[in-house]
């Protein structure tokens, strides 16, 4: 599903058939969860394969390794310039591309020198589909900012998000919605949350969750047609029966919720802001200019 046999991959400088590329069994990254990565998604666009915000995905990677005490030896353009080459190499246009940067051989709890950069890309469809979500409450909380860097998209975090998503999907839901240490209401395990109520969108702050490239393009979004934002926190008893809410994430795109916790949002997805903001961003990443509409 990932890669075929025409498969080719970027590998410390090197174009690889995807089933040649490997790395050490001993790496600290896979025993330790010391890694950092993305999830950028190229689109094709009337000005042909253009990748979305590139330069904030690969200036975020960097930021990573950097809290993470990984030296990376590559600057946000050269990243980018591999991008455009591994895409091409593939003939992907739409496509999901997966830099990872993980660390070689070592048994010691200490930064390591051997840092291996890996870029694949395939085809994804949105990642939680098309369908509105249920969602629960989960019993997990997002990591303590105070116990990792977890504006950092660490490997090792993402225990956090399996976790999460199972439980969800165990009980029957579509997905997790995760609180902070504080109990107020974080993120999903791998996407932002937004949610509406009286033509105002709200979300939390930064500083308990990863700072999203796609909620920074929906408040953009939000600023550009009018539409209030509030960043502020709150329960997931807020958001019981609001006018309506979605997750969002690169791999996500905009994904609506049909509940929270098996109590409904109001109003029908298709007569929600959520959803022009939705619609509005797929205009976004292909480059089409939003025609303005009429908030009713
Ligand atoms: N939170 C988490 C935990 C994520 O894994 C992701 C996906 N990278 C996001 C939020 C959304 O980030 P972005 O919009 O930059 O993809």
């Amino acid at each position: 599903m990932y890669y075929n046999k025409n498969s080719i991959v970027y590998l410390n400088g090197e174009w690889l058939n995807a089933s040649e590329a490997s790395t050490s069994l001993y790496d600290q990254t896979l025993h330790y969860g010391n890694g950092v990565f993305e999830g950028i998604r190229a689109y094709n666009t009337d000005e042909g394969t253009q990748i979305f915000k590139a330069k904030e995905h690969y200036d975020r990677l960097l930021h990573s390794a950097q809290k993470m005490h990984i030296s990376l030896k590559y600057s946000a353009q050269q990243l980018e310039e591999i991008t455009y080459e591994l895409l091409q190499k593939n003939k992907l246009s739409n496509a999901y591309i997966r830099p990872l940067v993980s660390l070689g051989p070592n048994m010691s709890l200490q930064p390591v020198k051997e840092v291996n950069v890996f870029i694949c890309a395939w085809k994804w469809e949105k990642y939680l589909g098309d369908q509105l979500l249920k969602v629960q409450t989960s019993s997990y909380r997002r990591p303590d900012p105070r116990s990792c860097h977890v504006e950092a998209k660490t490997v090792g975090h993402y225990t956090n998000s399996i976790l999460a998503t199972t439980e969800a999907t165990k009980n029957g839901f579509d997905e997790a919605l995760l609180l902070d240490v504080n109990g107020f209401v974080a993120e999903g395990p791998g996407a932002n949350f937004f949610y509406e109520k009286n033509n105002t969108l709200y979300t939390c702050p930064l500083g308990n969750i990863l700072p999203g490239i796609t909620r920074a393009t929906v408040l953009e979004m939000a600023q550009t047609l009018g539409v209030k934002v509030v960043e502020k926190y709150f329960t997931n008893e807020d958001v019981y029966g609001a006018d309506a809410a979605f997750f969002c994430g690169t791999a996500a795109e905009i994904a609506g919720l049909a509940s929270l916790d098996n109590i409904p949002f109001k109003l029908e997805w298709k007569n929600s802001l959520s959803f022009e903001l939705a619609q509005m961003y797929q205009r976004n990443v292909i480059k089409r200019t939003y025609q303005h509409f009429e908030l009713v």
